[in-house]
């Protein structure tokens, strides 16, 4: 462990299980001092939310559900009570009806494109600018997008639409907040075995086709997109803004899979 993070307070959202992608940065950041906050949303997860972050000396453990703003306003508040000031967010949410996320896009509903464009992107910028009012000295906000925002992935549909939004969004966030010091970027991993990427019709078939033809022949874990996380998040990368940082094997810069992949 080392103490690259210490002083550092910061809140994670989006936390559901020791798989989940938010986690894998957690761990990262706690083992380099960084102290913690986290949300959960509802009470079933709640369970499983409080055990892991008492595994990482955390004391404040959260409510919030982006669809309800009066619980965003209240996991702030209390924040703000706790801490009074905040360094960084992850943002690390997303959900979209599983009966859409398979056949066309075409046939996406006009109530889950909403409700997925809300929980999905809109609530980043609602977490940013509660955030941002909370860091008077600067800081560093990041979120999690796909590469299924720039590139037509099979069943990842409305997703793919409310991933390119996000981008979009985190590009006007560091805008917006650039000049009080606040940097506002995104990772975007490849395929993770996790409850959300579980919803993805065919999403075992995506995770071996990238695992095959990515340029390192294999998916990324959650610990690594936690150092990525721990860089953009630290003073490391404190001339970055407005950034998409892919960590996924270099699978997007592939056109066609090499000959060798495309017989295995
Ligand atoms: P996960 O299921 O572990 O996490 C998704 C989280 O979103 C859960 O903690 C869930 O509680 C939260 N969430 C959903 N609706 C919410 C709401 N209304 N209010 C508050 N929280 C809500 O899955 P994950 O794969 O770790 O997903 C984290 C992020 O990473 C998502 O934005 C996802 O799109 C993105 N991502 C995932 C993959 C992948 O392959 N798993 C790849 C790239 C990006």
């Amino acid at each position: 462990m080392s103490s690259f993070m210490s002083g550092k307070r910061g809140l994670i959202m989006g936390v559901a299980n020791n798989h989940s992608i938010a986690w894998g940065i957690a761990k990262t950041l706690a083992e380099h001092g960084a102290e913690l906050a986290f949300t959960y949303q509802g009470d079933a997860l709640r369970k499983r939310v409080e055990p892991l972050a008492a595994s990482l000396g955390s004391k404040l453990v959260l409510p919030c559900d982006v669809e309800d703003v009066a619980t965003v306003d209240a996991l702030f508040a209390a924040l703000k009570d706790a801490w009074g000031k905040l360094d960084f967010v992850v943002h690390a949410i997303g959900f979209s009806d599983k009966n859409e996320l398979k056949g066309l896009y075409a046939d996406t509903t006009r109530e889950n494109f909403s409700r997925t464009m809300v929980i999905s992107c809109f609530s980043f910028t609602e977490v940013a600018k509660r955030a941002a009012a909370m860091m008077p000295d600067g800081g560093s906000l990041v979120t999690l997008t796909y590469g299924g925002s720039t590139r037509v992935m099979p069943n990842y549909n409305v997703m793919g639409v409310a991933k390119a939004a996000l981008e979009a969004s985190v590009r006007y966030l560091a805008g917006d907040f650039g000049p009080q010091g606040i940097r506002v970027n995104a990772l975007s991993p490849g395929p993770v075995r996790t409850l959300a990427g579980a919803g993805i019709t065919d999403a075992r078939l995506m995770f071996n086709y990238q695992k095959r033809h990515a340029p390192l022949r294999r998916t990324v874990s959650i610990d690594e997109i936690g150092g990525s996380a721990l860089y953009l998040l630290s003073d490391l990368s404190s001339g970055v803004t407005g950034e998409i940082h892919y960590v996924d094997s270099g699978y997007n810069i592939i056109s066609m899979p090499a000959p060798d992949a495309l017989k295995t």
